[in-house]
């Protein structure tokens, strides 16, 4: 009557598909266009400026990787389409063009680890995803009224148990995000002990262990049943060392007396264990995903693969990388004795070990040895000039042995820094 036109299908309601049917990939695919779009024009733009490295490490952390954070926060990205995004930024960091391919010098996942492991800091985006998503799982397992929570019970946990929910028959996709994100980051809430009497000693999680947040020792002294306020004393309000040291071993004790008694007369309360507050934040949560990765080959369902994010930091001395990061010098070239250290450098010795070339020929300047990044940066008559000119001893490497290698880099570093 009034002749309005209703609009049959809607495309996308305040940035988000409103529907995600069976191709998830398809409803979140604008995401992968603007992503490619954007580098591209900030490329065009900036072409001067983003020749150096350091540069493209801005861009990548500040835009590229904020793009998708919008829709990330609502729903589970599809793993695929995280990695098609991921491999976007590679070649981005790879190489000066999206669409050149370079050589990628690493797995992705590696140029995740933080900058103090070894890695770049830059976010693996199915962490990120499920880190986002933690702030619902936070705020639903936090305030049981708001009427996100009444709803989604409603449908899929009558029982009002939200942490032990299924995942159910036919769950809608946001659902299906939640859930996923929960599973992963209940591993990281324990209980802070009060006054309900419903933490249970054995079966709840309220002992500050990593990763268990359990008991170790076997009920024998107490019962099954026994709640935490048996073993604290009413009236001292604090723990009740005879029954402590009647019930259990000597490594639960002292676990147990590590955990302050604040107010025991607040209610029980559950706290996320990674972040001093005891609140949850993205910033913590993303820690907490990527470090459960690499200590238990954490699987999530809907993820492809499995993989370890190995800490490099074992193969190089202690704190060696944050003296790179920590260097007063341009950040190209922090990132340069980054590669360094990494060896990344295309030095006809590595380009070969890649299969790239058949053999390592003789360096192109005095030809006296096979060219690799211990000849070009020591024994090469050129450098050793550069090394005289400024007044320092030329290192004698060996790139046989990578950590002796790492060590006269640093010991190079330091020099560097003096002179600076
Ligand atoms: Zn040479």
């Amino acid at each position: 009557m009034m002749d309005v036109r209703i609009e049959g299908n809607f495309e996308k309601y305040l940035g988000l598909p409103p529907m995600v049917g069976r191709a998830k990939k398809r409803s979140f695919a604008n995401l992968k266009s603007r992503l490619e779009s954007r580098l591209e024009s900030r490329i065009e733009g900036w072409k001067e400026k983003l020749l150096s490295t350091g540069g493209k490490e801005i861009l990548l952390k500040s835009v590229a990787q904020a793009i998708p954070t919008f829709a990330m926060s609502v729903f589970r990205i599809p793993s695929t389409l995280c990695n098609e995004l991921e491999q976007i930024m590679a070649r981005f960091w790879w190489q000066s063009s999206t669409k050149s391919k370079g050589i990628h010098w690493s797995k992705w996942h590696e140029v995740c680890l933080p900058k103090n492991d070894g890695g770049l800091g830059f976010k693996s985006l199915n962490s990120f995803n499920l880190a986002l998503l933690g702030k619902q799982v936070w705020r639903l397992s936090q305030n049981q009224n708001s009427l996100s929570f009444l709803v989604l019970r409603s449908r899929y946990f009558p029982s009002g148990n939200f942490l032990e929910a299924r995942l159910g028959f036919s769950p809608s996709y946001i659902w299906q995000s939640i859930w996923q994100a929960k599973n992963v980051i209940s591993k990281g809430l324990m209980w802070r002990v009060g006054n309900e009497r419903r933490i249970n000693i054995w079966h709840d999680k309220w002992i500050p262990r990593r990763w268990e947040f359990k008991i170790f020792t076997q009920p024998k002294f107490l019962p099954k049943e026994a709640i935490v306020n048996l073993i604290i004393n009413p009236t001292s309000k604090s723990w009740d060392n005879e029954t402590l040291h009647q019930a259990f071993d000597i490594a639960d004790i002292k676990e147990i007396l590590c955990i302050p008694l604040g107010d025991i007369n607040a209610p029980d309360t559950r706290i996320w264990a990674f972040n001093p507050s005891g609140s949850y934040s993205v910033r913590s949560g993303y820690h907490f995903i990527q470090q459960l990765r690499s200590h238990t080959s954490l699987h999530i369902p809907g993820e492809q693969t499995t993989y370890r994010t190995v800490s490099s930091s074992t193969s190089t001395p202690h704190g060696s990388w944050k003296n790179i990061w920590n260097l007063q010098v341009p950040s190209k070239v922090r990132l340069f004795t980054w590669r360094l250290l990494k060896n990344f450098i295309p030095s006809f010795s590595n380009l070969c070990n890649r299969r790239m070339i058949d053999c390592i020929p003789h360096c192109l300047i005095c030809g006296k040895e096979p060219e690799n990044s211990a000849h070009i940066f020591g024994n090469c008559p050129i450098a050793a000039t550069v090394w005289s000119l400024a007044h320092i001893a030329p290192p004698t490497l060996s790139l046989g042995n990578m950590e002796e290698f790492h060590w006269v880099s640093l010991s190079w570093i330091e020099t560097g820094r003096k002179l600076v």
